[in-house]
């Protein structure tokens, strides 16, 4: 089902083309109240060591115990990519040293994952879509903070992210570009997002991604990958992708071949830098976590959290299409932001006719609405014109009180002054003229002044925009546009 790969996808290099080939590993905090296997607070922002708990410091003898809420949160963000949910999984200790990772192991899921295969459908700014395949999504610990900056000679440990869940979601080799793999965790986000399940929050570190990146000439088996570790933003993620793959290109075409290796990207340079080879990797001796039986739910619980699902990005744009007539491109820009989603469905509801205004709804709500907020770097939240202030300005183009155009004057005014549009209408007098003799007058007018131009229209027909631009100007734009376009075909004898 993966869009076929197209020619500009690939890099032209000295000796010829060559394709990427990119997988990610996405590490999304889970949205919780509590941590994975303690009752601490996940808040993000406390003073330092202030939401640890004794199993957090792993202190001897404390025993983890599952938080069920996290388990619900991967069940259903398991459900919202479409993918097998396992009805039994295993904690594992992944051991390794850290000065943030106290217990000197990580707990994790290794071969047996809580969620199975599934996958993600990718939409591009050109309008088409693609599959990713998931591999897996697994539940484990986020580690502590290290703090460089506190004293000249020591480092001090914050472990108040200590033990805080997160799902790994790994992907399948199937990106092809950066703009895939840019659009891919765009897509995982506002799924993310949508579920509720992470709040995707990528400053802040609640969303980052492990980039795999190596390259082929086309019709070649996949190559050595590099992993560019804990990238933190969507345009980070592109630029390391692209450098890499170059450089990558250029080892191969000096005749070298691809260290298998962990890199990272650094911002201020553009570029990414080795960090640790395959050799020196470490040997992590999974073995499961004794202190842990493995996890095991009943289909009926994976049911219930299906039925309370919310409904999901793919879903909502195929309503929109089909119920609405959206274009593809429109019902797309709708839903890739859950807040975007939900202020069009608000002026949806506020309107007379949804099912007849829903498509100029759309062309409002992004172009005039999100085109002038994007200018004022302004936030959907903090919208000046309300979903139920659009929602009167489209109902008053839709009954014919007011025309497109007075309406744009009318969202202008909402903007920057606020006020009820049907009040505004009436108090400065922006009907629109409906009384026919009135317009005629204007028509007639118009013709009886231009003799020149009402004798050359009738060779020309496409002059009638001109006497139509005319009529609109004397009248304020107050007259609707086709009434006067008939007009002036009667009256100029077209
Ligand atoms: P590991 O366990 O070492 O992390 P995985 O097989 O789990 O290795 O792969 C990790 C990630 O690397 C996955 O997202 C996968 O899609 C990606 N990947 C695997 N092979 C390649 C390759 N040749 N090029 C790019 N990405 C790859
Ligand atoms: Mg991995």
């Amino acid at each position: 089902m993966n869009a076929p790969v197209k020619p500009s996808h690939l890099i032209k290099g000295a000796t010829g083309e060559w394709e990427m080939v990119i997988g990610i590993e996405v590490h999304a905090q889970v949205t919780s109240n509590a941590k994975l296997f303690s009752g601490a607070s996940t808040a993000f922002g406390g003073d330092p060591n202030s939401h640890v708990s004794l199993v957090d410091a792993a202190m001897p003898g404390m025993l983890p115990v599952i938080n069920e809420e996290c388990v619900r949160q991967a069940v259903r963000t398991g459900l919202g990519l479409n993918a097998r949910i396992n009805l039994r999984s295993v904690f594992d200790r992944k051991n390794y040293f850290y000065p943030d990772l106290p217990q000197g192991y990580q707990i994790s899921q290794y071969k047996s994952p809580i969620v199975g295969e599934g996958e993600v459908v990718v939409d591009l700014a050109d309008g088409t879509s693609f599959v990713v395949g998931i591999e897996r999504l697994h539940l484990e610990q986020d580690a502590g903070k290290s703090l460089h900056d506190q004293h000249a000679d020591m480092s001090a440990i914050d472990l108040n992210r200590s033990g805080v869940a997160l799902m790994e979601i790994v992907s399948r080799p199937d990106m092809r570009s950066s703009e895939q793999a840019r659009a891919y965790v765009t897509k995982l986000r506002t799924i993310l997002r949508y579920l509720g399940t992470c709040d995707g929050d990528m400053e802040k570190g609640n969303l980052r991604a492990d980039v795999n990146v190596s390259v082929r000439q086309p019709g070649e088996p996949f190559g050595t990958r590099c992993e560019i570790k804990n990238v933190n933003s969507i345009r980070f993620i592109g630029q390391a992708i692209e450098y890499e793959a170059r450089r990558q290109i250029g080892i191969l075409e000096d005749g070298g071949s691809i260290d298998q290796e962990t890199r990272l990207f650094d911002p201020d340079k553009g570029e990414t830098r080795a960090m640790r080879s395959k050799e020196e990797a470490h040997d992590y001796r999974y073995f499961p976590d004794p202190d842990l039986l493995p996890l095991e739910f009943s289909q009926s619980f994976v049911d219930a959290l299906k039925t309370g699902l919310p409904e999901l990005p793919d879903q909502k744009k195929q309503r929109f299409i089909a119920d609405l007539g959206l274009t593809p491109y429109d019902a797309t820009v709708l839903v890739s932001e859950h807040e975007s989603a939900n202020f069009y469905e608000s002026v949806l509801a506020g309107l007379a006719n949804a099912r007849r205004d829903g498509k100029v709804a759309a062309n409002w709500v992004i172009n005039e609405l999100f085109g002038r907020l994007n200018k004022e770097g302004v936030s959907i939240e903090a919208s000046p014109v309300s979903a139920s202030q659009l929602a009167a300005i489209i109902d008053l183009i839709g009954e014919g009180t007011i025309s497109g155009k007075i309406a744009k004057d009318l969202f202008e005014i909402v903007w920057t002054e606020g006020g009820d549009p049907r009040v505004l209408v009436e108090a400065r007098g922006m009907r629109q003229v409906t009384d026919m003799g009135a317009i005629e007058k204007v028509v007639d007018d118009i013709v009886a002044a231009n003799p020149d131009k009402a004798a050359q229209v009738r060779d020309k027909p496409q002059m009638i925009g001109w006497f139509v631009g005319q009529v609109m100007k004397a009248s304020g734009g107050k007259v609707n546009p086709q009434a006067v376009n008939e007009l002036l075909k009667t009256r100029l004898g077209l």
